[in-house]
């Protein structure tokens, strides 16, 4: 460790987004020696009053706890967390099924996306070798020199140099755009005709509506929908469909008879916040290489945003991290040897996660006369 320190010390690492997979990175860099500076645009989540953003709670599953581990945070997180023993299968007559996600006493956790973003900042800050900056939103970044140059809300700009620039600004990285005006690039991005959106189930008499240690599931054909408990007692519910079916339903009698047809058990819990943010788009991007040199390097979603039918986004996003970070304990942190073989590596696993979440998407609406080969697939994804 003591000689690690003195390898990285001088050395500056950008982190640029600090969202759930820059705000955990950082911490391994810190944690190496690196002088790491965390640039994230929107204000600090942990003194915000409003989250705007993707779905309020996540399931962590082993690979991401692992990468919490690396850095000391798996136990915290664990406590914040709720167990999901297995999947409980909603028909369409209210007959419940439950199916275990392993042996006995395997889980995995519904976690609070915000929460676990503001622990991991809050974690990163401890290191002294640390300096997190919010408000800082990348505009561009030369592959060449390393410079930064960041917007702030004031109108002002700020320009900063750094030895690695990591890129974990999510599915549309403003760092990923560099590589994308360079030779040899390989970039695809794709659009489902799902959609979703988030609903919230409330508690009953103060407890869970429904049984909290379970992934909820209402398969039904072309759509679907899921729900994970929170610590507050309330389920997140996320409902799964194509946008032309979302844009069919644009009144209270119409979201009531729509799941009075395919959601009978809901009605009495459901809370009624359909229309208070309209269904939201999921993307797939790949691309290739994830570096430049020895200056650049995409991870989490900035290199391999997925869609969420597998629920491993992110927790390939934290994987990502342990592999970077075992490479440059391999490679004793020579970022041209790292970079050149963490794509090698990385690559091909995270496009088979990307092809494995979009096969079962495709899947479910390939064979929707099929109840039960559809309940098998939902069964394999989450
Ligand atoms: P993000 O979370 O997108 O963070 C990127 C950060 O970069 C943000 O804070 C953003 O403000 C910042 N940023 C953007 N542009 C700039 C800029 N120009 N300058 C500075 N900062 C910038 N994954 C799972 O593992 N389990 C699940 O159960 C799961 N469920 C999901 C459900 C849904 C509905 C969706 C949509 C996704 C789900 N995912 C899940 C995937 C998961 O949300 C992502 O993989 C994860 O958020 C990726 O983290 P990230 O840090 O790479 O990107």
């Amino acid at each position: 460790m003591e000689e690690t320190t003195s390898r990285s010390s001088s050395k500056v690492v950008a982190v640029v987004g600090g969202g759930l997979v820059g705000a955990l990175n950082a911490c391994f860099f810190a944690k190496r020696g690196f002088q790491v500076e965390l640039f994230e645009a929107r204000e600090d989540i942990r003194r915000a009053r409003h989250m705007k953003g993707r779905s309020i709670n996540l399931a962590l599953s082993h690979r991401g706890r692992q990468a919490l581990q690396h850095v000391g945070m798996e136990e915290k997180i664990v406590s914040q967390g709720i167990p999901m023993n297995a999947r409980m299968i909603h028909s369409p007559s209210g007959k419940l099924s439950s199916i275990p996600y392993g042996k006995k006493g395997q889980f995995i956790l519904s976690v609070d996306r915000a929460n676990l973003n503001r622990e991991l900042l809050t974690e990163a800050e401890t290191y002294p070798n640390m300096q997190l900056n919010f408000d800082h939103k990348l505009q561009d970044w030369s592959a060449e020199t390393g410079l930064m140059t960041f917007a702030r809300s004031d109108g002002s700009v700020q320009e900063i140099q750094a030895d690695l620039i990591v890129g974990c600004d999510g599915a549309f990285s403003a760092i990923r755009k560099q590589f994308l005006r360079r030779s040899r690039f390989n970039y695809s991005q794709t659009y489902i005709p799902h959609g979703y959106m988030e609903l919230t189930m409330p508690p009953v008499h103060g407890e869970f509506a429904m049984e909290p240690n379970y992934l909820h599931i209402w398969p039904r054909n072309t759509f679907m929908m899921i729900a994970l408990p929170n610590l507050d007692k309330t389920f997140t519910c996320t409902l799964f469909m194509p946008f032309e079916e979302f844009e069919k339903i644009t009144t209270g009698e119409e979201v009531m008879e729509f799941f009075h047809r395919y959601f009978p058990d809901t009605i009495p819990l459901i809370g009624a916040d359909y229309f208070r943010l309209p269904a939201q788009a999921m993307v797939s991007v790949k691309c290739s290489p994830y570096h430049i040199g020895d200056k650049c390097v995409l991870m989490g979603d900035a290199a391999h945003a997925v869609v969420p039918f597998y629920g491993q986004g992110m927790n390939a996003g934290f994987e990502d991290c342990v592999v970077f970070d075992e490479m440059m304990e391999q490679f004793k942190e020579d970022l041209s040897v790292v970079l050149p073989e963490y794509t090698r590596v990385r690559v091909p696993d995270d496009h088979a996660i990307a092809d494995l979440a979009m096969y079962n998407y495709v899947e479910m609406r390939a064979h929707v006369n099929s109840r039960w080969f559809l309940f098998r697939k939902l069964l394999d994804n989450f």
